[in-house]
């Protein structure tokens, strides 16, 4: 027997962008597949013509890129399979499987009245289904899926278990609308089965649509793929996770300066564990993971942790892995053109230790980049760079101008110099130096600084300061 290729499939509508479920969704086709060595397909479901956008398709594209999720096969588009999808619904036709539906608005309008008079589900009361009906050229009428009434589907859901649902409970659904544009469940069915899906893997909101859909292969005589219905992420509220949760873009989440690999091993963790270990790299989420191991219960989003494990990635990255993101995040804030990876690689020892964000790391070493005059926050500046300094920092410049080279050893040694000259502590000199340096109180080590700055800016930026307190005297004076 050979054993037939695993092959899952990422659907999104591109009626908006990526959000933080879709990329579960995603994260959770991709990494199953990795590890059953299959094939994981992308296809957009572009069907809803009047709400799908090409804006919303490049967002989707982006942040599945950022992700790092990219498709083995696609993307696909639903728009261009509408010939097959209309192909296949003459075949059903043809079987008995579908019939033409001519029943107007106002009718079907009439029997729901009626039906939520009597207290009845509201459905199609099937009057055309054996009508037998030839439709005339031009006669408006939609085709509908002639549903058994008797039985029930049936399916092991790889994430919930057994699940059976009448076909009493489904109605005669519609394959074609009266446009001729055909339906989602058309459609789905038919790509599934096109593509060779075997594995669905979705969110639990389609577990209605899962029978229509099995109805639709079974019509056909196609072979089922198994299903996966993923439990929906929820605030921590309780409530389905909206825009007021966090379910913004992903692209958002870089914005705010998270790594890829941490959104994903968050959105991992969320109904999947292995063990006690929290910390998961890609690698080895894509060994580990499979959806026949997750939780049936609702996820909890919750934003604290996201940025803990943020932190862990932040401290565990490589150049490679951190550079692209922390450049985004410098070119944010101005800085252009963007730092060498040369540059950036020789900084990163110093910030990767203490940042929860890429927002923070590029806040804390923007400093660096900066060629025009740099800005002193004002607190700062008032609290460490008063006339009594200047003095003292204008001995400081002329020694460092003077030094042979730009050691650590040879500035300590000038410093502690001015220091003795002057008889001052440490932090009344270090404080206003780093105000120059940096524009703010806080930064990494005096030294650490300056050796970072090198020498030419450092000099220039010393100068600069002390030409921001001969300014500050003539007002003053
Ligand atoms: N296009 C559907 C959606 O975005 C998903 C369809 C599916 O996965 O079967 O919700």
């Amino acid at each position: 027997m050979t054993t037939m290729t695993l092959r899952t499939r990422f659907a999104p509508s591109p009626t908006g962008f990526l959000h933080i479920g879709g990329a579960r969704t995603a994260l959770f086709c991709y990494l199953h597949t990795r590890r059953h060595q299959g094939a994981f397909v992308l296809r957009i479901e572009d069907t809803d013509t009047e709400r799908s956008t090409q804006e919303a398709v490049a967002v989707i594209l982006e942040g599945l890129n950022w992700l790092g999720l990219p498709p083995d096969e696609g993307p696909f588009f639903q728009s261009h399979h509408t010939a097959r999808y209309l192909e296949v619904v003459q075949t059903l036709l043809a079987t008995g499987h579908a019939y033409p539906c001519v029943c107007s608005r106002e009718r079907l309008d009439a029997v729901r009245e009626q039906q939520r008079t009597t207290g009845d589900k509201p459905r199609y009361d099937g009057h055309c289904r054996e009508a037998h009906l030839t439709v005339a050229p031009g006669q408006p009428h939609v085709i509908r899926f002639k549903t058994p009434q008797e039985g029930e589907i049936l399916w092991e859901d790889k994430i919930q278990g057994s699940i059976r649902i009448a076909n009493g409970e489904l109605d005669d659904l519609i394959l074609v609308r009266s446009d001729g544009s055909p339906t989602y469940n058309l459609a789905v069915a038919v790509d599934d089965h096109d593509m060779g899906i075997s594995l669905v893997i979705r969110g639990e909101d389609h577990i209605s649509n899962t029978p229509r859909q099995i109805h639709v292969f079974k019509a056909m005589g196609w072979a089922v793929p198994e299903y996966g219905h993923m439990p929906l992420l929820h605030g921590s509220d309780g409530a389905k996770l909206s825009k007021r949760h966090g379910a913004v873009s992903v692209l958002q989440y870089r914005e705010e300066g998270f790594l890829p690999s941490a959104v994903n091993n968050y959105l991992a963790r969320l109904g999947w564990s292995h063990g006690e270990q929290e910390i998961f790299t890609m690698a080895e989420l894509e060994q580990l993971f499979d959806v026949s191991a997750l939780g049936r219960s609702a996820a909890i989003f919750d934003r604290a942790k996201l940025l803990w494990i943020n932190g862990h990635h932040i401290r565990a990255a490589t150049p490679e892995q951190l550079l692209p993101e922390l450049a985004f995040q410098l070119a944010r804030l101005g800085i252009d053109p963007a730092p060498s990876s040369e540059q950036l690689a020789a900084i990163l020892p110093e910030f990767q230790p203490r940042a929860a964000t890429l927002v923070e790391m590029a806040q804390k070493c923007r400093f660096l980049f900066i060629d025009s005059v740099l800005p002193y926050e004002e607190k700062a500046a008032r609290k460490h760079l008063t006339p009594a300094t200047r003095p003292a920092l204008a001995a400081l410049a002329a020694a460092f101008q003077a030094l042979p080279a730009w050691t650590t050893t040879a500035l300590e040694e000038a410093f502690q110099a001015t220091l003795t000259a002057f008889g001052l502590t440490m932090g009344q000199l270090a404080q206003p130096v780093r105000v120059v340096l940096t524009g703010s109180g806080a930064s990494p080590g005096i030294f650490e600084t300056l050796g970072m700055l090198g020498r030419e800016k450092s000099l220039h930026r010393l100068q600069e300061g002390l030409a921001h307190l001969d300014r500050q005297e003539q007002t003053t004076a």
